[in-house]
């Protein structure tokens, strides 16, 4: 009889558009599904409290999916390679399938296991999954990989497109003896005292099933407008597909498919953003301190400042700006926060506040549930004016101005900021300028039911602007 396979499901978990699965079951071999909690891997980047409440839920339902088709997913917590001898032994498993991951920790643990398994006389067989294009197969006509997103993205267009998404599997054949599973729960992945995920459990359906929904929603109903409505806070403008894509319930070939047939200019602009998780994606292979360090290196020298009062101000939604608040409410409650919101609550941090990005960084990492090596350290180094294509640093967003833009009737500060919604929307995103009889009116004492702005926007904004020069001053002497 044949040996078993193992496919070890890491963030792919799903059965559709599922490379691994699909092989390995081709293979003909009975099989083992196996997740391996593997906390010490990651080191400083093992997922937080909130991506740990998704994991959860979403393991729970890929191990009933499973269950459908006859094998059970085996859940074992330790160092992978610890976890591999020991199945190996146990089952005596002949070939391992899994798809790749991209973190510089992930990278390095499957090169680790390739070695261990070979040494073992185990075959590995590794797929590219979770990008539609495959690392390595878009660079610059140098064969360098690029450093600017407008040219990666018309090479990514111009290449062959992703390949169609696979069909689930109707059957799996299972392998006869199954090696015991730990139980989820005994993980304690999820909050036990206080229960803080509450808000959560009110925000999304978890696992490959809701997922496809979720898709085939917006794809039918919303994507026509995503063009124009994709910046507005508190609509239905944009997919919050982040979660599903980060944790493979979906596969972004699948995502493609759905959005580009048939095509659409709001699709168009769709794609786009899908092309700059790509982006953040190629740019982490390619610069794997990215979470930790600058691209731009002159900005080690940036003068930032030790402020935990305001530091903690800007986590708890408590900083006098309505739409920052909103902002950091929303993260909280629902471990989300709209593009728009993380744009502006990012640069607030960074510019407003002079705090060092990689502290929000590490914030948003706790308290995201779509939190991604990539796309976050990204970002943040977008936002900050030191990462690959970034926004230049002396653009500085007014949160008033941005919230009377893309929250014209302060709906999104009313939802997530209750203490202000009694205030009319001329007022609601600067309740400091609101006459006295129109606060008492709505309710608001600023000071004490709403904090007054913990920094002046033009103080703030010349101050960045002060430490921005300075830093550039320093790096023209190093030069000279
Ligand atoms: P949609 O607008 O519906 O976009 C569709 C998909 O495209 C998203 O699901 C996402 O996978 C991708 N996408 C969209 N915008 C971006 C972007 N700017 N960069 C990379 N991919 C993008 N995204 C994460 O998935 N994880 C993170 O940890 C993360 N941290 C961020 C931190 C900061 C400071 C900022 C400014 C952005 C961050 N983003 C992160 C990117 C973006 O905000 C989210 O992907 C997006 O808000 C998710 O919502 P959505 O699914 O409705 O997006």
């Amino acid at each position: 009889m044949n040996a078993p396979a193992i496919v070890w499901f890491r963030n792919d978990l799903r059965i559709a558009d599922n490379p691994a699965l699909a092989a390995a079951a081709r293979s003909g071999a009975p099989l083992v599904g196996l997740y391996i909690l593997d906390d010490a891997s990651p080191g400083q980047w093992r997922p937080g409290a909130a991506a740990d409440w998704w994991l959860h839920h979403s393991l729970a339902a890929l191990t009933e999916t499973l269950a459908e088709r006859g094998v059970q997913l085996t859940l074992r917590r330790g160092r992978a390679q610890f976890v591999f001898e020991q199945i190996i032994a146990e089952t005596g498993a002949g070939a391992v399938f899994w798809n790749r991951l991209y973190e510089p920790w992930a990278m390095r643990r499957d090169e680790e296991i390739i070695a261990q398994l070979r040494d073992d006389g185990v075959k590995a067989h590794c797929f590219h999954e979770s990008l539609l294009f495959e690392p390595g197969t878009v660079r610059t006509k140098q064969g360098e990989s690029f450093r600017t997103f407008t040219p990666f993205w018309r090479a990514c267009l111009a290449a062959p497109p992703p390949d169609r998404p696979l069909p689930a599997p109707k059957s799996l054949h299972a392998a006869p003896l199954t090696p015991d599973s730990e139980d989820l729960d005994a993980w304690r992945l999820l909050p036990q005292n206080p229960d803080w995920a509450v808000g959560l459990r009110n925000a999304w359906l978890v696992g490959e099933t809701a997922a496809r929904a979720e898709l085939s929603d917006f794809a039918r109903n919303h994507v026509a407008d995503y063009k124009s409505e994709r910046d507005f806070l508190g609509r239905v403008g944009v997919s919050r597909l982040s979660p599903h894509l980060h944790f493979g319930e979906l596969s972004p070939r699948e995502v493609w498919r759905a959005i580009s047939e048939p095509a659409s200019i709001g699709g168009e602009a769709y794609l786009r953003e899908l092309g700059w998780r790509e982006f953040c994606h190629h740019l982490l292979i390619a610069h794997r301190d990215m979470p930790d360090c600058p691209l731009d290196r002159s900005f080690e020298r940036f003068p930032y400042r030790d402020d935990e009062a305001a530091l903690d101000a800007w986590r708890r939604g408590q900083t006098g700006y309505p739409l920052v608040d909103a902002a950091m409410r929303e993260l909280w409650i629902t471990g989300w926060m709209h593009n728009r919101a993380r744009m502006v609550s990012a640069s607030f941090l960074i510019k407003h506040l002079l705090i060092d990005w990689r502290k929000g960084e590490r914030w948003f990492w706790d308290t995201l549930v779509d939190a991604d090596l990539a796309n976050n350290s990204a970002n943040w180094q977008w936002v900050a004016g030191c990462g690959a294509d970034a926004a230049p640093y002396f653009r500085i967003f007014n949160p008033a101005l941005q919230g009377e833009k893309f929250d014209p009737d302060g709906a999104y500060v009313r939802r997530y900021v209750p203490e202000l919604a009694g205030l009319d929307a001329r007022y609601i995103h600067r309740p400091w300028a609101a006459p006295e009889d129109i606060l008492r009116a709505a309710g608001v004492r600023l000071g004490v039911t709403y904090p007054h702005p913990i920094v002046d926007h033009a103080q703030a904004r010349e101050r960045a602007l002060a430490a921005f020069e300075h830093m550039r001053s320093l790096a023209a002497l190093r030069e000279a």
